[in-house]
């Protein structure tokens, strides 16, 4: 009878939660077409086209008519949204509750977030269990050769993500050894991974998005934008493990290299200030200075006052075994 009670609980929260996002990008949507169609700014479609007139126009003008285009190209819109969606789940539930049980949810929400994170990352989807496994050696050995991806043992950027992606490989298939310190309480959906992390799996979710720019590209240049959208789960990763430990300032002296990569981070959804997180890696708050604003610390608490997860006591976690400083 209580389990039926939350699984209907956890049906309504999510019908609400889903009704209440489409029903706001709607509105944003209506709200930019208007402006787009107003007789105030007749704007052409194409930048090229409003280019055209630069010599009559004021900069200001031009600006507009250039990031009101963008806007409006699918997608470009498709690429925004892929964006902000797939870092959500990475740092959301891959990040801050798998690696780093920074809070609790019941098995039925890790249910809800394992298919969020599929749907949102797609031919870019990580396992939970691995990344998390992968994310506490880096905490744990960060710098050193024994780190999955460290900027002091790799040439460049590529041959870094090349790199983690083997270890990730080895993890998934069960044959990296790996000490059981690093293997506590992970989120486990094993058939799910199984099909998540194949490769016909990422090939359709390829064939989708080639779909996509297929019907909707207006433009050759933007089907650079593929190869991000395909790897967006590894570029989002290697984004920070590579520039957040290269560069930007330190709140913290730590033994590694890490720097938080942008004072005030919209990009990275908080991921940015990872010179704070090796210091508090359990921390909810990426955020440590006034003007370093996590996004993702008030959709923690919403979540938490919504009860669909539980904020775990450090102290308290770090007893039972559950809260590890990784
Ligand atoms: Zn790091
Ligand atoms: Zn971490």
């Amino acid at each position: 009878m209580k389990r039926c009670k939350v699984r209907v609980f956890m049906l309504n929260h999510t019908i609400y939660i889903t009704y209440t996002l489409s029903f706001f990008l709607n509105e944003i949507f209506v709200i930019f077409k208007e402006i787009r169609n107003s007789a105030l700014i007749q704007i052409p479609y194409f930048p090229p086209a409003s280019l055209g007139g630069f010599c009559e126009s004021s900069i200001l003008r031009i600006s507009l008519l250039f990031f009101t285009n963008l806007i409006f190209m699918p997608v470009i819109i498709f690429f925004i949204v892929l964006w902000y969606a797939s870092l959500f789940c990475q740092t959301f539930f891959q990040h801050r509750y798998a690696a780093h049980g920074a809070f609790r949810m019941s098995k039925g929400w890790e249910k809800v977030f394992f298919i969020l994170s599929y749907i949102t990352q797609g031919s870019s989807y990580m396992s939970p269990r691995a990344y998390a496994i992968m994310h506490r050696l880096h905490h744990a050995y960060t710098d050193t050769e024994k780190d999955p991806h460290s900027p002091s043992f790799s040439k460049n950027i590529f041959t870094m993500m090349w790199r983690t992606r083997n270890i990730y490989c080895t993890i998934v298939k069960g044959t990296a050894e790996v000490e059981p310190r690093f293997t506590k309480n992970l989120p486990v959906w094993n058939k799910f991974d199984r099909w998540a992390n194949s490769g016909p799996s990422r090939a359709i979710w390829v064939v989708l998005y080639l779909a996509f720019f297929y019907k909707y590209a207006t433009a050759p240049w933007q089907y650079l934008l593929l190869p991000i959208i395909v790897s967006m789960g590894a570029f989002h990763g290697a984004v920070i493990n590579w520039f957040a430990h290269k560069y930007g300032y330190k709140n913290y002296i730590l033994k590694n290299t890490s720097e938080n990569l942008f004072s005030i981070d919209v990009l990275m959804l908080g991921e940015s200030y990872h010179n704070n997180h090796h210091k508090y890696p359990s921390a909810i708050n990426f955020g440590k200075r006034w003007h370093e604003i996590d996004p993702i610390y008030p959709v923690i608490r919403l979540f938490a006052w919504m009860k669909i997860i539980q904020i775990a006591k450090p102290s308290l976690a770090v007893a039972n075994g559950e809260h590890q400083e990784f």
